[in-house]
Formats: structure tokens, sequence, C-alpha cells
């Protein structure tokens, strides 16, 4: 079956009893037993749930994974993975990592002994440059967040595999529909599901791929040992949110190229960011290992946060807020918002200048959108 297909049916059986075609909501914490050691499958909640067995096997599906192990949170499946290491042992990841999971690297993992180094995700070799002997894992993000740099997922997956590192892909931003890393030699795939995947801003969810036996039995030991699971509810409303996931990347990805096509020729607007663009210089690269450019659009105003509060005021479809991957387009400035918490040096070394504004294009009317855009860019 191909991946429309999939994202509607995989995992979901109708139901035994019943013939409900829809998953039903398995709201319950225990499983009766039929003898003394013979459960029918599922004992506890904390540690399997029809519902979200559902939701796992369908993700594994799409990301051409044969494991699947949901999370509470995106947060929560950057945990299972970190939970892999031991005092001493040694992170490469991307500086442009999610804002999140650099916080859970440098206040919790740091102060365990774990030590991490950030390097260029646009420059292979870096990554072979910051190896050292204890380091377990190499961590990336592609296309990255706000300034959507991509990391060639080939190359790098060869620089780990030579070492003996494992290799993990935060999938968040391109979704398994535009670009699968486990097929590209990545080890791990992890997803805030809380973005595309649910895609219509009303769940938190995460959730962690691999075609490794070993990493998952971890995972799955993990998550049940710290219990960081998502709800019933929470893994249906991801379900029925997969059900569309191509039909919505597809109309992303159309609002996404037109609304870049018109940035670019904006006068006010000093620079887009967007895979899409052949202006992007690793546009080459993201033909080569996405089947699409995503959602995602990056920019940048001549002032500063004087001038971005014009343009946000003057918005009325676009919405002020953080996070990304939902039907409605939104609106963010990284410098206060999502990048707010790091300082102006940081902020600069990492490109995001105070007139950097991202977008997350929803499905809306594109003409909707552009003269949304139209009308705010006059303001500034
Ligand atoms: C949102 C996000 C996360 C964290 O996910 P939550 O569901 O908010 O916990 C991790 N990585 C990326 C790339 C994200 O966008």
């Amino acid at each position: 079956m191909r991946f429309s297909t999939r994202a509607i049916r995989m995992g979901q059986r109708p139901d035994a009893t019943t013939g409900s075609i829809i998953v039903p909501v398995y709201q319950t914490v225990n499983f009766v037993f039929d003898d003394v050691g013979r459960p029918r499958g599922y004992e506890y909640s904390r540690t399997a749930n029809p519902t979200r067995t559902a939701l796992e096997e369908c993700l594994a599906s799409l990301e051409e994974a044969k494991f699947g192990v949901a999370f509470g949170s995106g947060m929560a499946a950057v945990d299972g993975v970190l939970s892999l290491l031991r005092p001493g042992d040694h992170v490469v990841s991307v500086r442009h990592v999610y804002g999140g999971t650099l916080r859970l690297f440098e206040k919790v993992y740091v102060p365990r002994g774990i030590s991490f180094s950030y390097v260029d995700g646009t420059q292979p070799e870096a990554f072979g440059r910051a190896l050292r002997p204890e380091t377990r894992l190499i961590w990336i993000e592609t296309p990255a967040n706000p300034l959507l740099q991509l990391v060639d997922v080939r190359a790098v997956a060869g620089i780990a595999r030579q070492h003996g590192a494992r290799l993990i892909a935060d999938n968040t931003f391109a979704s398994p529909y535009f670009q699968r890393p486990l097929t590209q030699g990545a080890d791990v795939v992890l997803h805030s599901t809380t973005k595309y995947i649910s895609g219509h801003s009303d769940v938190i969810g995460g959730a962690v791929l691999t075609n490794d036996e070993q990493l998952n039995e971890q995972f799955r030991f993990y998550s049940n040992a710290a219990g960081a699971v998502p709800g019933p509810w929470d893994c249906w409303l991801s379900l029925r949110g997969l059900k569309t996931l191509a039909v919505r990347m597809r109309q992303h990805e159309a609002n996404a190229r037109a609304i870049a096509d018109y940035l670019s020729k904006h006068p006010v607007v000093q620079e887009v960011m967007y895979p899409g663009l052949p202006s992007h210089p690793q546009h080459e690269l993201a033909k080569r290992q996405m089947d699409g450019f995503g959602a995602i659009v990056a920019f940048r105003l001549g002032g500063g946060n004087r001038e971005v509060g014009r343009f946000v005021k003057a918005l009325q479809v676009f919405l002020f807020a953080e996070s990304l991957g939902g039907v409605e387009s939104l609106v963010c400035h990284p410098a206060t918002m999502s990048h707010g918490a790091l300082s102006p040096q940081q902020r600069t070394a990492m490109g995001i200048t105070d007139g950097t504004i991202r977008l997350s294009v929803g499905i809306e009317d594109v003409q909707d959108l552009i003269d949304d855009l139209d009308r705010a860019l006059a303001a500034c």
C-alpha cells in the first residue's frame, strides 16, 4: 500500500467484536486476565493500550520503520531517546536544534554527566570533526528551526556508521510525507506529533520510530518505566489527524511555495528562507532527499522589534503564536519567542536577527494569506 492509504488504514483493523471502522478510544486503565499468567495481550495502560498501539503501528508504517513507541509529548520522545545515554557519553548535535531539546540537553543531561558538542549542520565534515571516542549519538533536525538549513542525512549517516554512533533525526518539520530519514541511513526518527502529524493544534504528543529491535526494546522499556505515555484520547486525535496527513501536506506546501514566491518579490523583504526556492543554498540537496519542501517559510524585515510589531498587528488571518504544523497559518518572532531565552550574541551566531519572522503556512485559501501579508507588509 502507498503512503495515503497506509495513513488511513495501518494499525486500524475493524473492531473484532462490533465491526467499528474507527479504532475506539480504549479509555481504560486495566484489562482482564483469562487465567493465571494469561493476559489477553494488554494488562495495564501505562505499558500498552490498544488505541496507542494503533497509532504506533500507523506511524511506524509511514516512516518505513518496523517499530514505533508513542510518547506523551515531543519532549518526552526526545527524553526517551536520551535514555540510551550513560554518564561520560557524548552527543554531537546540530547547532540549530529545537529550543526545548537544547534545554533538555543543557539543563537536565549535562548535570547528569553527558556532554554535547554543537556543529553547523550544513557541513557534513563538521560532524566527523566533533566525534570523540565516547560519542554515542549524532542528533540532527532537517529542515532546521527557524532558518530552514538542511542536513545531508546520507552523508551524516555514513559518518555515524563508521564511528559506531547512532544517528537520530528529528523529522517534525518535514513530516514522513516529505522525508523518511530511516531510508537514508538514520537509526532513529523522532517526532513531535503535536505538529503536522496531528495537524489541528489540539493535542500534544511524540513518537520514536526505528528498525532496530534492540533500540525499540530500550525505548519501550523506558516508556513503561518512566511513564510519559500519551492517553487514549490523545492517540485517537493523532490517528484522526494522520488520515488527512497526505492531503494536508500537499496543500500546506502549495500554499508555502506561493507565499515564498510572493515574499521574494516584495521590496520590503530582505531575504526569504525556503528550501523550495532556487535561491536556498541547499535547494539541490532538498530536491534529492525530500519529496517536497514543507510549509515553514522564514524571512527578514529590514528593521527590528518595532517593524515586526507593526507587521504582526496588521495581520488578520495569520495568528501570532508559537508552534507550527496546524491547519491555521501562524506567524512567530523567533528573537522574542522560540529563541527568546538565548542571549543576543547566541542569536546573532545562529543568524536570528530581530527582523527574522517565521511563518507556519496553513491550508486556508492562499489568496487570503497573500492578501493578509500584503496588508501587513504595507504597514511596516
Ligand atoms: C515542537 C517540537 C519538539 C517538542 O515537541 P512537543 O510536542 O512540544 O513536546 C521537538 N522538536 C521539534 C522540531 C519541534 O518542533
